[in-house]
C-alpha cells in the first residue's frame, strides 16, 4: 500500500487546500474520460482513496498515527466526500453557472462612452452641445421581440423550454448526471421560427442619432459626464446602459487653466509698469476688467482677479483668474522719445552723456583697477 501523501504528491503538514488541489489536478489528468494510459483507473482509484482519507480530519488523524485503513474499496467515496468536490473535479466549474431556468434573450445594454472636444470656455462656464451619438437602439421593426413581425418564439422541442439539457456521464462513480445549456436553443428554452430580418434576431440595431447634452460649468479633460439610459440597447428589448460622455479640453489661444484657476499674461508698457496704470483685460466669460497695475511693477509679477476664473464643478464660486505681467520695452522710438528716455537715464545716473551706459559692475573693474596700479 502507498502512502496516501506521495500518492497526492504533497507533504505530510500539508494543509486541507493543498490536498484538495492537488487531488483536483490528479483527477483530471487521470479521469477515464480524458486519458488513454490503460493504467489511469487503477491510479484513479488510488488517489480518490489517498484524498478521501486525507480530506477527513478523523480519517486523516488516524492514518497520521498509523491506524488502521479505514473503509475499503466499496465505501469509495464516502461522507465527506462531496458530491460537488466531485462535480469540481470532474467539470471543472461545473455543477453551478444554470441554476435551471432557462436565460433570457433580454439583457441589460452595455454602457457607451464617447469623447467630445470643448472649448476652455464652455468648459469653464458650461454650456448646451449636439453630438451624434452611435450605439445600438430597439429594433423597429420588430420592436425587440426578435420575430419577423406576425410570428413570436417557440418552445423549444429538445428542452421542452428548460434551456438545459442533462446528459448522463459514465465514470468510476457509476452514472453521473450533468446539465448543460440546450445546444439547440443556447439555453433560452425558445427558438425563433423567423428571426426578424432587420437585427437577425436581437431585437437591436445600431444607429446614429443627434443628442443635445447639457455640459457642466467646470468640466476638465478627462471629466465623464454620466447620461442615464443613453447608451447601448439592451437584447431583445432590453434595458438601455449609460452613456458617458468623456470631456476633452481645446487648448485656448490666451487663457490657460490649473484646475478652476484661469491663467494669462497681459502685456504692460515700461511707462505704465513704472508710473503705475489701469490697464483694460477682457476675461475669458467676456467681462471687461481694469487690472490695477501698481507704479513700479516688475515683469512677471501675477495680479490675482479673485472669482474670475472657472466655475468649480461640485461647488459654489468660481476659481481666481491669475494675470502674469509682462513689462515691454519699446523697440520704436522716435527723436523725441528717444531723447527724453536719454534724459531720464542722465537723471537716474544710468548712462554717462557720451550716450554709453554705466552699469553697475563698472564699479568693480575702477576698483579692480585701483588695485593693480597701487592706488
Ligand atoms: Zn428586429
Ligand atoms: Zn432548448
Amino acid at each position: 500500500m502507498s502512502d496516501y501523501y506521495d500518492v497526492l504528491g504533497v507533504s505530510r503538514d500539508a494543509s486541507a487546500e493543498d490536498i484538495k488541489r492537488a487531488y483536483r489536478k490528479l483527477a483530471r489528468k487521470l479521469h477515464p474520460d480524458v486519458t488513454s494510459d490503460p493504467d489511469a483507473g487503477e491510479k484513479f482509484k488510488e488517489v480518490s482513496q489517498a484524498y478521501e482519507t486525507l480530506s477527513t480530519p478523523d480519517k486523516r488523524a488516524a492514518y497520521d498515527r498509523g491506524g488502521s485503513m479505514p473503509g475499503g474499496a466499496a465505501g469509495g467515496f464516502g461522507a465527506g466526500f462531496g458530491f460537488s468536490d466531485i462535480m469540481d473535479a470532474f467539470f471543472g466549474q461545473g455543477g453551478g453557472g444554470r441554476p435551471g431556468a432557462p436565460a433570457s434573450r433580454t439583457q441589460r445594454g452595455q454602457d457607451a462612452l464617447i469623447r467630445v472636444d470643448v472649448d476652455l470656455a464652455e468648459a469653464a462656464f458650461g454650456g448646451e452641445r449636439s453630438i451624434q451619438v452611435d450605439t445600438a437602439v430597439l429594433c423597429t421593426t420588430c420592436q425587440g421581440s426578435c420575430c419577423q413581425p406576425g410570428t413570436s418564439p417557440a418552445t423549444c422541442d429538445i428542452c421542452h423550454g428548460q434551456g438545459s439539457v442533462q446528459r448522463v456521464v459514465r465514470s468510476l462513480l457509476g452514472q453521473v448526471m450533468t446539465t448543460a445549456p440546450c445546444p439547440t436553443c443556447h439555453g433560452y428554452g425558445t427558438v425563433l421560427p423567423s428571426p426578424c430580418l432587420e437585427c437577425n434576431g436581437e431585437g437591436r440595431t445600431r444607429a446614429r442619432r443627434p443628442l443635445t447634452i447639457r455640459i457642466p460649468a467646470g468640466v476638465d479633460t478627462g471629466t465623464r459626464i454620466q447620461l442615464a439610459s443613453q447608451g447601448e440597447v439592451g437584447t431583445a428589448g432590453g434595458p438601455p446602459g449609460d452613456l458617458y460622455v468623456e470631456i476633452h479640453e481645446r487648448p485656448h489661444p490666451v487663457f490657460s487653466r490649473n484646475g478652476d484657476d484661469l491663467l494669462c499674461t497681459l502685456h504692460v508698457p515700461m511707462t505704465a509698469a513704472a508710473l503705475g496704470a489701469s490697464i483694460p483685460l477682457e476675461t475669458l466669460d467676456g467681462s471687461a476688467e481694469e487690472v490695477d497695475v501698481r507704479p513700479g511693477t516688475q515683469g512677471g509679477e501675477v495680479i490675482t482677479l479673485k472669482q474670475k476664473g472657472a466655475e468649480h464643478l461640485r461647488a459654489q464660486g468660481r476659481g481666481d483668474l491669475l494675470v502674469t505681467l509682462e513689462v515691454t520695452t519699446p523697440r520704436d522710438l522716435d527723436d523725441e522719445q528717444e531723447e527724453l528716455l536719454r534724459r531720464l537715464a542722465e537723471l537716474r545716473g544710468e548712462v554717462r552723456p557720451a550716450g554709453k551706459l554705466a552699469p553697475a559692475h563698472q564699479g568693480v573693474f575702477s576698483k579692480l583697477r585701483g588695485k593693480f596700479s597701487g592706488r
